[in-house]
């Protein structure tokens, strides 16, 4: 029976970019059913950025894609990256150094997948469509600051006040480790 996968992913950096916490997400479902998701931190400071982060998405996703799909299956690669999906469908050239590797294994695992026989394609979807993989960005971030002992200011409620972003506004602030449970947000001070 072919089988329809579809591979959401998401990377960031933050709360700088570049130079800040490289995080990703990924989902994968299979016929419009949660398979597996995934999420981590690629890296902190020098030579991170939101773009190294969605490659990391992407390959992850890319080899948990390759050791299930079969032949005649469908992959729907799903980002909310223009450049990523642009990079992938071959519209964008890779210039940058830090990429140029990131793209070289993501183009590999992609033939990979074709040669097999897998049906491939790439899509770009604003981001509220791609929520799931933005909240696992976002939550393997926070982890990593809560891990790390970032305490980037403590809440009244005993959590911490950390580096946010309105998924659909991209405005950055302060919102507790806490939430939804404890809904202090603070602003962000760096307007840069
Ligand atoms: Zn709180």
């Amino acid at each position: 029976m072919t089988r329809h996968y579809a591979l959401f992913f998401d990377g960031a950096c933050e709360p700088r970019n570049p130079g800040g916490i490289a995080s990703y997400g990924f989902q994968l479902a299979v016929n419009g059913k949660e398979l597996l998701s995934n999420k981590g931190v690629v890296g902190e400071g020098h030579g991170m950025t939101n773009n190294v982060a969605e490659y990391h998405a992407l390959i992850q996703g890319l080899n948990c894609v390759k050791q299930r799909a079969e032949k005649g299956d469908t992959v729907a690669v799903i980002g909310d990256s223009q450049l990523v999906i642009r990079q992938m469908t071959g519209a964008y050239k890779v210039r940058s150094q830090s990429i140029i590797p990131l793209f070289a294994r993501a183009k590999k695992l992609r033939n990979q997948l074709r040669g097999k026989g897998v049906r491939v394609r790439f899509k770009w979807v604003p981001r509220d469509e791609n929520a799931v993989a933005d909240a696992l960005s976002h939550a393997a971030f926070e982890e990593y600051c809560i891990e790390k002992g970032y305490l980037f200011s403590a809440c009244e409620c005993g959590g911490t006040l950390i580096p946010r972003k309105n998924t659909k506004t991209g405005h950055k602030f302060f919102g507790c480790s806490r939430f939804p449970e404890c809904r202090r947000t603070a602003p962000f001070p760096d307007k840069s």
